[in-house]
């Protein structure tokens, strides 16, 4: 956490170094300007946008309100977009150039009573030469502080070459590393539901938990991606940040307190403790699938080699039998799964209880399921056996029922206006203009992730486990269903 006396009294300065970027135009500024609408960002704060296209602040300025009324136009108030506005200079700055720091410097005014803190929304090639730049021109002191966005490296060792050029200008406690799932309300809310309650806690083991699934659904293809993505694959894109971190969340030990290094050093043990998986069992533990022609969100697909115009090893879907060697999870595995060109938008959590010791219900006394929806809707439920209304003739009839526990559902219901359902990134930004690293992912963990996926690459590559190609549209090949399936009683929750 940094500091908020030494932030406090300065006038802040959001520099988006890629301002003119895609990632920028969807989802950074959008949530600036619901931020600011909000109430979130000070009277002074000033917005750099910094990138190498020479468009000017005025044509900059119409982008970005094109950008957010695409995607907030519903939810904005009169009045929001021109306040805005005004906080927004574009200065075009190429990270190539020797120039960039003094450039920003003058731009930025007094830097002493600044606190300053930089996004980067670019490829992370230029994160060294940007750092570079920072410092040299004495940007990097505090409170000043960065944001950087995946992917950290495509292994441990170019994980760490990252790291150490971000380091060398921003200690540990003021880099803020996104991983945008850590915004998202259900996500947040996992941490209130396990420690905010008595009635999950102590069932929240391998003594009562069967298994626990993840599955991150895509039904859009690699698209302009493609020379990005040939390069990474599912397992680097997805697996190693987004769906690692959710298995933290949910298996980790309850921190001593909500704060950031509480919570990251209970999220680094889960990591830590991921049993490798070895060319002994990679066969058994790991599916990998590539995408073939099909059809996938309403249309037709030519496959992914077709779209590449050569062959490719690279998986678009991935499937893993993870476990956990500590006390708490030995014998409950989680099953993690990721993929594109899928049937359906969806990423949900499934914690599957076990069955009852001894039902006197016979078999209808179904196993509790705890559902976790995280797109398209955020919704939790709790599947649990509750008597069917009415007279049967066999006696009591069981009846499963959904529990919902969605805090948006729950305001609905209590004929409130719902809150709006916010852009993950909204969160986060605030959390680091205010300086708190708490839901951003410490080094320590993008190593420790890292060291777990990279094992796993390793022994793909020295068993020549190549992709099975899946027909667009499918929920991949049958390699991931079996991968469950050979665990008796136990099938995806499609
Ligand atoms: P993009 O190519 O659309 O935009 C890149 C931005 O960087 C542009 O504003 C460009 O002007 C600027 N830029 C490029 N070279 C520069 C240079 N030499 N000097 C100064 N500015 C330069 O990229 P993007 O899709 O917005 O992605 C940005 C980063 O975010 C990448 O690291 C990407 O992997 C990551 N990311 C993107 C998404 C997404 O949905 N687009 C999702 C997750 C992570």
């Amino acid at each position: 956490m940094v500091s908020s006396s030494a932030a406090g009294s300065r006038q802040q300065v959001f520099v988006l170094v890629g301002g003119t970027g895609d990632l920028a135009m969807r989802m950074l500024w959008p949530s600036l300007a619901m931020l600011d609408q909000d109430g979130f960002l000070s009277d002074n704060l000033r917005i750099i946008s910094v990138a190498r296209e020479d468009c000017g602040t005025e044509v900059c300025v119409d982008r970005i309100g094109n950008a957010v009324t695409k995607r907030v136009g519903e939810s904005l108030e009169p009045g929001t977009l021109a306040r805005f506005r005004k906080r927004i200079v574009h200065v075009a700055l190429d990270a190539a150039k020797d120039d960039w720091g003094a450039k920003l410097k003058a731009e930025l005014g007094d830097v002493d009573g600044l606190d300053v803190v930089f996004f980067l929304s670019v490829s992370p090639s230029l994160f060294k030469p940007i750092c570079e730049h920072i410092e040299r021109a004495g940007l990097n002191k505090a409170p000043n502080r960065v944001i950087i966005e995946k992917p950290i490296g495509r292994d441990l060792a170019s994980s760490k070459v990252i790291n150490d050029s971000v380091a060398h200008a921003f200690d540990e406690s003021r880099t803020f590393r996104i991983d945008h799932y850590l915004g998202k309300e259900t996500v947040q809310n996992l941490i209130a539901l396990r420690f905010g309650n008595v009635v999950f806690e102590p069932l929240w083991n391998s003594q009562t938990i069967d298994h626990v699934q993840i599955t991150i659904a895509e039904t859009v293809g690699v698209g302009e991606r493609l020379g990005y993505y040939d390069e990474y694959g599912a397992i680097r894109d997805m697996l190693q940040n987004h769906l690692l971190q959710l298995v933290c969340l949910l298996a980790m030990e309850p921190p001593s307190a909500l704060s950031s290094d509480a919570l990251r050093d209970e999220k680094v043990k889960v990591l830590r403790s991921l049993k490798p998986i070895t060319v002994d069992n990679v066969k058994d533990h790991t599916a990998r699938g590539q995408y073939g022609p099909g059809f996938a969100d309403g249309h037709p697909v030519a496959g992914y080699e077709v779209e590449k115009g050569s062959p490719s090893n690279t998986e678009t879907f991935v499937a893993i039998k993870a476990e956990i060697a500590n006390w708490r999870w030995a014998g409950t595995p989680f099953y993690l799964r990721t993929g594109k060109c899928l049937p359906s938008r969806s990423t949900e959590i499934v914690i599957q209880f076990k069955p009852l010791p001894h039902s006197i219900f016979g078999s209808e006394a179904k196993a509790n399921r705890l559902h976790i929806r995280l797109q398209p809707d955020e919704d939790i439920s709790l599947t649990v056996m509750n008597k069917a209304p009415g007279l049967t003739a066999e006696g009591t009839h069981l009846q499963s029922l959904d529990l919902s526990l969605s805090l948006i559902k729950a305001f609905e219901g209590n004929g409130e206006k719902a809150p709006r359902r916010r852009i993950a990134y909204e969160r986060l930004i605030l959390d680091a203009l205010q300086g708190n690293n708490a839901q951003f992912v410490r080094r320590d963990e993008v190593e420790a992730a890292w060291m777990w996926v990279d094992g796993i690459i390793d022994s793909w590559t020295k068993t020549s486990m190549k992709p099975q190609q899946y027909p667009a549209g499918t929920f991949g090949p049958v390699s991931g269903y079996r991968l469950i399936e050979r665990d008796e009683g136990r099938t995806w929750n499609d």
